[in-house]
């Protein structure tokens, strides 16, 4: 008997567009034009004639449940009870009358919440999981929001920044976490140190080693043991051998460091990417406000803001004045990690007598 084919249960995301407003859902493809009328503030105004409110207030991303039930009764009580969230954790409530937005901000500053981040301002940090919810971390990626974003709140509120400027954070060197105007990543500055006595128990041997980009990692017998051996001439402290294998300990509380990556951006109709560069390494990963971090990241903002031209991106205003010029204006070390020197980046550095043009 031919088999009877059996339909998949479709279970993704449900479609979006049957939660938002009613006025957006009405509009849909079909607006006009929009404008920002004051920080925190959008107003889109359709071919129909309407017209629809967004007021963007700045959250924490790891919400507990009770701040996401206030948030929620702010949306009832004060917007339309619609509400979405940005790719970089923010709430927006949209309202399709203009008399209900100044209510709907004093309801959300007299809760504690922080409404701002478009156009030219520090938009909410995006960030990765941290310690909270993942097997890897080397830091708390949310901590270091929290504590960078209490420093931000102005620069957030308003427009003050040449254009916007993006900012991430990771907590491991190796998987998620994106690239941004200032990207704050986690840096790895030892080979791991393995647990012999439980690497044969607990790694499939074959899968580490082939995890490691430099083939620094051998299977070995330890003590009579199977266990693997790292060849730290060659090893670049990635970490990448550390989720397949958690006896090759990376994590240091003296050893991971962070390091600041400036310029990253990704491209669009206009503009190709450009891909962010090392600035400052081995700042110290230090909990629970990470202070040196978050003063490298004002000193590079205070200089954007101060050198950069309307509407320059960081990258194009490091394009413009030259990377001499930023460790200058930035006065910021640059030391010999900025070079890179892995034995690898041959093909990455211009390292031929090419004229190229
Ligand atoms: S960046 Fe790395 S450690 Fe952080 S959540 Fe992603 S995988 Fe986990
Ligand atoms: S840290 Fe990276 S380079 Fe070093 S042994 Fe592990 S996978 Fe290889």
């Amino acid at each position: 008997m031919a088999q009877q084919h059996r339909t998949p249960i479709e279970s993704g995301c449900p479609d979006g567009l049957q939660y938002t407003h009613p006025v957006m859902r009405k509009n849909f493809g079909l607006w006009k034009f929009h404008e920002d009328p004051r920080p925190g503030v959008l107003r889109h105004v359709a071919h129909s004639g309407d017209e629809i409110w967004t007021v963007r207030a700045g959250t924490q991303r790891i919400l507990d449940i009770f701040t996401l039930r206030k948030l929620c009764d702010i949306g009832d009580k004060f917007a339309d009870g619609y509400v979405r969230f940005t790719i970089r954790s923010n709430i927006e409530y949209m309202v399709a009358d203009e008399a209900k937005v100044q209510p709907l901000i004093n309801a959300l500053e007299d809760a504690g919440f922080i409404v701002g981040g478009t156009r030219n301002s520090v938009a909410m940090i995006s960030h990765t999981q941290g310690w909270l919810h993942c097997d890897i971390p080397g830091t708390d990626a949310s901590g270091v929001v929290k504590a960078m974003m209490d420093e931000l709140i102005e620069e957030f509120k308003g427009w003050n920044m040449p254009n916007r400027v993006h900012l991430t954070t990771s907590c491991c060197q190796i998987n998620c976490g994106g690239q941004g105007d200032i990207a704050i990543n986690v840096q790895h500055t030892k080979p791991p140190k393995i647990n012999h006595d439980v690497v044969g128990n607990v790694c499939e041997r074959p899968s580490v080693v082939a995890r490691c980009p430099v083939a620094a990692i051998r299977p070995a017998l330890v003590n009579g043991k199977p266990s693997l051996e790292v060849d730290e001439k060659k090893c670049i402290c990635c970490g990448a051998c550390f989720p397949p294998c958690p006896p090759m300990q990376i994590n240091d509380p003296e050893h991971t460091k962070l390091a600041i990556w400036v310029g990253g951006n990704h491209s669009n109709a206009r503009s190709r990417p450009s891909f962010q560069k090392l600035v400052a390494a081995g700042i110290p990963n230090n909990p629970p406000r990470w202070p040196e971090a978050t003063a490298v990241v004002k000193r590079i903002l205070k200089a954007y803001q101060q050198d950069a031209r309307d509407w320059e991106r960081i990258n194009d205003w490091i394009e413009r004045i030259g990377w001499p010029r930023f460790f200058e204006v930035t006065n910021l070390p640059f030391t010999k990690f900025h070079i890179d020197n892995w034995r690898g980046a041959r093909r990455s550095l211009n390292a031929s007598t090419h004229i190229r043009f």
